[in-house]
């Protein structure tokens, strides 16, 4: 018999199996417990009786991750995780301090389908979705690391987070609960590439976390060429989905803008964007696109980053450049990326 990935449960699902087990009520709650403090084994959880333990060891897998390798930023303290998974699959983590508290960025996928042009994680193909377990413990396993509490939770790293939705959905419902990990829904902010499908189904959920979109184009003619996704959701498409998620929640969203010289950073486009996020309620995060090995993109300057900024405000949209952090280890935004090569199957610089 395959065993169940018991932290992916809800702590009503545990508790309807353990009813089902004959276990005295309060047992679902306790293990709930044990496992949103990050326990990797049974055996650590002193106050079940050795029996039952055993008993539920061999019904139960829990599933966690591993520090395969770690990179601390000498710049900032941002620290660069390569974490291994049950079957060997690996994924990267990011925690980043900030004057509010900690925050992790992590992943959903082991790769990524999305093929963006200018992003390191699509390159190396896809392996599989990431289970709400593991998506979990990537947040504990930080945590436990550092030995401070993470109040920000960005799904932001490898994959495509809209494509893994129920994973993602039961993820976010795991670390908000008050027995799970209570950490506050306005603290987690979700990015995706324009799943319009899935952007309509989350508006209709009404959660308060921040939605991230990654636009990186005003029109579908430079849209089309560096996010296949833009072909099945041309950029109408996606606004519209976009005006509706802030009806249905209230929300502002922020948009994502990689500047790339001479592709996406002209005054033209910035008057285009502008005129395409009118009256809605959102806040644009430019980014100077960060260098992948083989894309040939290379990052606006400064001066065009500040003019680019200069056209938005001046046209009643806010916008900011976002400050990077962990660029000696490269941390950033579309940097994450493994590669299978024997050893430890990491390669630290791409
Ligand atoms: N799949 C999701 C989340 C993962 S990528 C998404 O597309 O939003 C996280 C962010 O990094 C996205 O905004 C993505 O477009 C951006 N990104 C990818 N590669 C980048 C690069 N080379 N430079 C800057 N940002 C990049």
């Amino acid at each position: 018999m395959e065993k169940t990935d018991i932290k992916s449960l809800t702590l009503e699902e545990l508790s309807t199996q353990f009813a089902g087990l004959g276990l005295p009520k309060f047992r679902a709650g306790q293990v709930f417990r044990w496992l949103a403090r990050g326990v990797t084994d049974f055996s650590q959880m002193s106050d079940l009786s050795k029996d039952l333990r055993e008993q539920l060891s061999q019904r139960y897998a829990i599933r966690g991750v591993e520090i395969l390798r770690k990179q601390v930023s000498q710049i900032d303290g941002t620290i660069k995780y390569l974490f291994r998974l049950f079957d060997g699959e690996c994924v990267e983590s990011v925690v980043m301090r900030y004057h509010y508290g900690n925050s992790i960025c992590i992943s959903t996928q082991v790769g990524c389908k999305m093929n963006c042009s200018f992003c390191a994680t699509g390159k190396s193909g896809f392996s599989r979705n990431l289970s709400p377990s593991e998506i979990l413990s990537q947040v504990q396993m930080g945590s436990i690391d550092i030995g401070e509490r993470i109040s920000h939770v960005v799904l932001m790293g490898m994959g495509e987070p809209l494509d893994n939705y129920e994973n993602v959905l039961r993820f976010l419902q795991l670390c908000t609960c008050k027995e799970g990990l209570g950490l506050s829904m306005r603290g987690i902010s979700l990015s995706t590439c324009g799943i319009v499908d899935k952007i309509y189904d989350l508006a209709d959920k009404k959660l308060q976390l921040t939605l991230s979109v990654s636009l990186h184009a005003p029109n579908d003619r430079i849209r089309g060429r560096t996010m296949p996704i833009n072909k099945r959701w041309p950029l109408d498409e996606l606004i519209k989905a976009c005006r509706y998620y802030v009806r249905q929640t209230g929300r502002r969203i922020s948009f994502e803008y990689a500047m790339i010289a001479g592709v996406n950073d002209s005054d033209a486009c910035a008057r285009e964007l502008a005129g395409r996020l009118k009256g809605l309620l959102a806040h644009v995060n430019l980014i100077p696109v960060n260098d992948v090995t083989g894309t040939g993109y290379k990052k606006s300057g400064i001066p065009r980053q500040k003019r680019f900024v200069e056209i938005l405000q001046g046209q009643g949209i806010t916008a900011t450049v976002r400050r990077t952090l962990g660029a000696d280890i490269e941390a950033s935004c579309g940097q994450l990326r493994r590669k299978h090569e024997g050893g430890d199957g990491y390669e630290g610089s791409l």
